[in-house]
């Protein structure tokens, strides 16, 4: 130790929060994973929690932050290079999530849905992921979600899932029809709009086999994937298209990275400024149809998101909680200070409502294919669980960060580095605005599928504090002349109701208080100042972590 420091002995701080099975620690995943059909994954999941939660893995998440991409545009002679270079804690993570099959396993070989309950059994481990290291996740989730678009070209998916479903990742900058496993990216957003993709400008020009796309992207991450979904105005109008890196004659493709963008968060992964000179491209879907064929990818990248902000949510009560179980502050505990104590309780019953409202949504997508009203209720709860989840996530981390008291928000803890990732899954994909007009557009296009989902979370809720009410205004809100207005506090309520009915149908005692203080009582603004009662507290606290 250096002399200076000789005279210090560390006491009262808390030892690391490593070496944790990340599944079996956590009780109310475990019962949200059996109450959604996967149970017979516990063993696996287990082993994957605790693989993800030992001190090497969560160092890495550090160190693959610590050392964001940098672009090489050019190489030393001035030629284009249009590489990103990532440091080798990123390819790590990239290369145990694709073993994992985090990036293809609820497709079959074939691209069809793989059976029930892959989207549950994936669901678990990408929440279980997003604890350690979200920014890798970004390609993970777009290589899943786009096969859903490219269903709309059969002959090209054919071709492509092989190369999509290996579990091996293959970093080489190589034609993807030479690699042994590839990863997909998507550019919709343009400089003049996300959210108004009809107002982009890039042009696709028919050439061949396939077209010319000359324009740009604002916003295009992982920009070292095989090849993009990509949006660009063609003759017959908005359609939506597939850009490799490598045009067919083996040649590299005008794909050319302005800049990186210096993001808040999300800093292991790049997200790049792009533009195309006469870029090759297959068409995808008809000509004038591309946001509805690209919106089949977006419906998964939208529920990876909501798993993904959870995952963010629990490693920062995890944290938080044992940490003010190690840490005294006039001689007791902190975690036995009443105060505190309802703080985290209230943190751990949201996070009890938030697990299972994501782990029924993947529930929902495992059994769309077969089952009209778990479309329905996928169509509808989607985008308003999104919402939810991903916007109130970064009030929840900031809370957590405050139990670690000055710790919380110094980069050597993991906490700062949660806080900063947080936002980023509410702005993508659709940000906030736009899932609730989303979640509006299905009530009144489908009312009649959407009053279904409604009756039934009403049915499963039914004798909960709260709930016929939250049934009411929902009902009133979506059919008020000034719905558009109001469509956040509609779609509150939706997703409140529909994590009461997840955790009231999967027999978890947090029901009853979760509708209590959600449903039935004005919230308040902050965490633990809402009423609890004593066992409710004790109950919630031992369920979100054992103590050690
Ligand atoms: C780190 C990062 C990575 C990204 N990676 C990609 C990528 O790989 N590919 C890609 O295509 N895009 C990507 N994006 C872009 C992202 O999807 C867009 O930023 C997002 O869709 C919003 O679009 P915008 O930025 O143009 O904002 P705008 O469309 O201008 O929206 C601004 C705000 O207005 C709200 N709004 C919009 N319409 C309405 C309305 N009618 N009523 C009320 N409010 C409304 C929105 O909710 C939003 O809050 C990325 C963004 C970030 C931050």
């Amino acid at each position: 130790m250096p002399e200076s420091l000789a005279t210090y002995e560390v006491l009262n701080q808390s030892p690391p929060y490593a070496d944790i099975d990340l599944f079996t620690s956590d009780v109310p995943l475990a019962d949200a994973v059996a109450a959604n059909g996967a149970g017979t994954e516990v063993l696996a999941l287990s082993a994957f929690g605790r693989h993800w939660g030992t001190a090497e893995m969560l160092e890495l998440g550090r160190v693959a932050n610590e050392n964001p991409p940098k672009l090489r545009a050019f190489d030393a002679k001035g030629y284009r290079r249009d590489m990103v270079e990532f440091h080798p804690a990123y390819h790590r993570f990239m290369s145990e999530s694709v073993s994992a099959g985090l990036h293809a396993m609820t497709w079959t070989p074939e691209g069809t849905r793989a059976a029930a309950p892959a989207e549950v059994a994936r669901a678990a481990r990408y929440y279980i992921v997003a604890q350690v290291e979200n920014g890798h996740m970004c390609p993970v989730t777009m290589t899943r979600a786009c096969v859903g678009a490219l269903a709309a070209e059969p002959a090209l998916l054919q071709r492509l899932m092989p190369k999509i479903v290996a579990r091996e990742y293959d970093p080489s900058f190589r034609r993807w029809e030479d690699k042994r496993g590839i990863t997909l990216g998507m550019g919709m957003t343009e400089k003049q709009g996300g959210t108004d993709v009809r107002a982009n400008t890039t042009r696709a020009v028919p050439a061949g086999d396939g077209y010319l796309i000359t324009g740009h992207k604002w916003f295009m991450s992982a920009p070292m994937c095989d090849a993009f979904l990509v949006l660009a105005q063609a003759p017959g109008g908005l359609s939506c298209f597939l850009m490799p890196r490598f045009r067919p004659d083996g040649t590299v493709n005008a794909v050319h990275f302005q800049r990186l963008k210096d993001k808040l968060g999300n800093r292991s992964n790049a997200s790049s400024e792009v533009e195309f000179v006469e870029a090759f491209a297959w068409r995808i879907g008809e000509e004038g149809r591309g946001v509805r064929t690209i919106i089949e990818m977006v419906q998964f990248t939208r529920l990876d998101c909501a798993i993904a902000s959870a995952g963010l949510m629990r490693m920062a009560l995890a944290q938080a909680l044992h940490h003010t179980r190690h840490r005294t502050v006039f001689q007791k505990h902190l975690a036995d200070q009443p105060m505190m104590r309802s703080v985290i309780a209230d943190m751990a019953l949201e996070m009890e409502g938030v697990v299972a409202l994501v782990m029924r949504l993947a529930r929902a997508f495992d059994r769309a294919g077969a089952d009209p009203a778990e479309a329905a209720f996928a169509r509808l709860m989607t985008p308003a669980v999104k919402y939810y989840v991903c916007k109130t996530a970064p009030a929840f981390i900031y809370e957590a960060m405050e139990c670690l008291g000055g710790n919380g928000y110094v980069e050597d803890g993991m906490l700062a580095r949660l806080y900063r990732e947080a936002p980023v899954n509410a702005i993508w994909e659709g940000s906030g605005n736009v899932m609730c007009l989303d979640v509006l557009r299905a009530a009144t296009r489908d009312a009649d599928a959407s009053r279904a989902v409604l009756a039934q979370l009403e049915k499963q809720a039914a004798d909960l504090p709260g709930v016929s009410e939250a049934v009411r205004v929902i009902g009133e809100h979506v059919s008020s002349a000034g719905a558009e207005a109001s469509a956040r506090v509609l779609v509150e309520k939706l997703a409140l109701l529909a994590a009461t009915a997840a955790l009231q149908t999967s027999g978890a005692r947090a029901a009853e208080p979760f509708a209590r203080c959600r449903l039935a009582n004005v919230r308040g603004a902050t965490y633990g100042a809402r009423e609890l009662d004593v066992d409710s507290v004790s109950l919630l606290i031992d369920r979100a972590l054992p103590a050690d």
